[in-house]
């Protein structure tokens, strides 16, 4: 096998085509997009050949391996050429991971991953381990492969990256949820969403952990029909468990192999019942890989928490304002509510998705008093919940936290958690999140 070429040119396809470059492979990379000044600056000082804004078909259709950036979908016509030509596509895990001996810490599920993935990695890195953060997050995995080296990685993996992993193996897997998400990419079917979460365990031995929530029924029904040798490593808030860890009203729990750790929920640093499954899932993960209690303690105290997911901006004159721009479905946005013990004036808006918001109707009606949208149509907003709570038109992040400054009394937080996509007035859910942060400071 000679050549490679990588489809996308954002962070994971030109790590992987720096990786091949590395390996000395024939490598071409193809953006029918084009690629930002930073990536095309590798590009060139890796002699990579590339091209943007096209596909040439002839440059692509012969290769002997095709590496796919993860948001290209099977179904465009380039795609379909090459499955047609019975190229093999894989993902850039899938490819970096055949040049790494590292051990692999693999997290996925429908939300949760960013938070967890961040927070098992200020954990052993904070117990003083060599370890790499790569996957969805920060600096391509395939790109560390070839220029650093660790002895763990900490890898965030969403479905679409799953789908092109074949041989790949996980040293410890985490599942965090599964809840319909991306569906128009699995043809409909939720099955076929739920086979590319669970292609997080294939390859795994009786030697590797699978740690998992025990209260969501979709895993739990998927963990019944399938043959797994990994260790199974649950979390729950129901109950308890033999193995693994749990969570009752005050105290968090683990045991793993006759060894245990209980601590306070009430000291972990991020709140709210979905961090508590978060922080037990990073705990199993620290105990796994034999990190003292101690130092488990001190990172679940002390772990800031992730940009744009309840982020606690500033207080302003006794109101709370909190970016939770990344909750961007229903399900989020429950958490976020539940974990809110005063009063809230909630942001909601931006691009529905096909929005259900009959989840969170009775949290709405028992801490909301007024919602603000923003967004470009509200009119979704206003026929669920004109009946419920007085509802505010704005259309920019200024007009937007100004409003809510004046709905907003001493005690009160003023929450962003929209509940959608933000791209019809931002670029996307981090500029919308630095929006509203800096209009915040300015009040
Ligand atoms: P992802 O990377 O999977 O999108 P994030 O860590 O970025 O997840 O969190 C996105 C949003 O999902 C957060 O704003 C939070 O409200 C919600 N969330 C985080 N963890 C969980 C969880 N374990 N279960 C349900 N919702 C969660």
């Amino acid at each position: 096998m000679n050549r490679i070429v990588v489809l996308g040119g954002g962070e994971s396809g030109v790590g992987a085509a720096v990786l091949a470059k590395v390996k000395h492979f024939d490598v071409f990379l193809s953006d029918n997009q084009k690629i930002d000044d930073e990536h095309k600056q590798v590009l060139l000082q890796y002699g990579i050949p590339f091209e943007e804004g096209n596909h040439t078909y002839e440059k692509i259709l012969n290769a002997d391996e095709v590496i796919k950036s993860p948001g290209i979908p099977d179904t465009v016509p380039l795609m379909q050429a090459v499955l047609e030509k019975g190229i093999p596509v894989i993902s850039e895990i899938e490819f970096a991971g055949r040049y790494d001996t590292a051990k692999k810490i693999c997290i996925t599920g429908s939300n949760g991953k960013t938070t967890t993935t961040s927070l098992i990695y200020f954990l052993l890195k904070n117990a003083g381990l060599n370890v790499g953060l790569g996957g969805n997050i920060g600096k391509s995995y395939a790109f560390q492969v070839a220029t650093e080296k660790h002895d763990i990685y900490v890898l965030e993996l969403s479905s679409f990256q799953l789908d092109g992993m074949y041989d790949f193996k996980a040293d410890i897997a985490v599942l965090l949820n599964i809840t319909p998400d991306h569906l128009d990419r699995y043809g409909y079917v939720m099955q076929n969403y739920v086979n590319a979460k669970f292609r997080i365990t294939r390859n795994m031995s009786k030697d590797d952990c699978f740690i998992f929530c025990a209260d969501d029924e979709i895993t739990m029904g998927e963990l019944n029909k399938i043959v797994l040798q990994a260790k199974k490593l649950p979390f729950t808030q129901n109950g308890t468990v033999e193995q693994g860890a749990w969570a009752d009203d005050t105290t968090m729990h683990v045991n793993y192999e006759g060894d245990t750790y209980e601590m306070a929920t009430a000291d972990l640093s991020i709140k709210g019942r979905h961090n508590i499954y978060n922080s037990m899932a990073a705990a199993i993960t620290g105990k796994v890989m034999n990190i003292a209690n101690e130092s488990i303690r001190e990172s679940l105290m002390s772990f800031e928490g992730v940009e744009h997911r309840m982020e606690k901006v500033l207080s302003v004159g006794g109101v709370l304002y909190i970016n939770d721009s990344k909750a961007t479905n229903v399900n989020s946005t429950w958490y976020a509510l539940e974990s809110i013990k005063t009063p809230i004036v909630l942001i909601l808006g931006g691009k529905d998705k096909g929005n259900d918001y009959e989840p969170i109707y009775s949290l709405v009606k028992e801490k909301v008093k007024c919602i603000v949208c923003l967004g470009a149509d509200n009119r979704k907003i206003h026929e669920c919940f004109d009946d419920k709570v007085p509802v505010y038109d704005t259309s920019s992040a200024t007009e937007c936290v100004r409003k809510c400054a004046s709905l907003a009394v001493e005690g009160d937080t003023v929450l962003l958690s929209p509940c959608c996509a933000s791209f019809d007035l931002f670029k996307n859910y981090e500029d919308r999140g630095r929006q509203f942060k800096e209009a915040v400071r300015k009040l």
